[in-house]
């Protein structure tokens, strides 16, 4: 394991207030190594059991829950597949662009919705809790090839 992603882990742990167990360093692990994408639980599932074989599913959602709650993942629905990335530490918020046709999913940072919480607070007195939005539509490739 690289110093880098070790650090991290023991940032989370402490975040936490949680000594993870072993299954859920290798889920960090398989997470931060992957951070530019947008992985499904299977997704992660197969990467911890490439090389820790004893790994459950269920474990794998169990953490991916706790993980969600506490801020480590996001947890995206992408036409009723969840995905989840990791966005420990991660300064602005991103949303994304979801490609109906090469199903591409193109983060965007700090791109007009920046301000949604603020004033949905200010202009509907809506406490919003989890604001990321996901936005549908062609990529750049593909709505060129229509
Ligand atoms: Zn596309
Ligand atoms: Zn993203």
């Amino acid at each position: 394991m690289s110093n880098y992603v070790e650090e991290l882990i023991n940032s989370i742990a402490q975040e936490l207030n949680n000594t993870l167990t072993v299954q859920r360093r290798h889920i960090l692990t398989a997470l931060i190594k992957n951070r530019d994408k947008h992985l499904s639980a299977e997704d992660i599932y197969n990467l911890v059991k490439s090389d820790y074989e004893s790994i459950g599913i269920a474990t794998v959602y169990r953490s991916l829950d706790l993980f969600k709650n506490n801020g480590v993942v996001s947890k995206i629905n992408i036409d009723d597949i969840f995905k989840y990335e990791f966005i420990f530490q991660e300064k602005e918020k991103h949303h994304h662009l979801i490609c109906k046709k090469c199903g591409a999913i193109i983060d965007v940072q700090d791109l007009l919705v920046d301000n949604l919480s603020q004033k949905l607070r200010i202009e509907k007195g809506f406490e919003c809790f989890d604001s990321y939005v996901s936005i549908k539509g062609y990529c750049a490739k593909c709505s060129e090839d229509e």
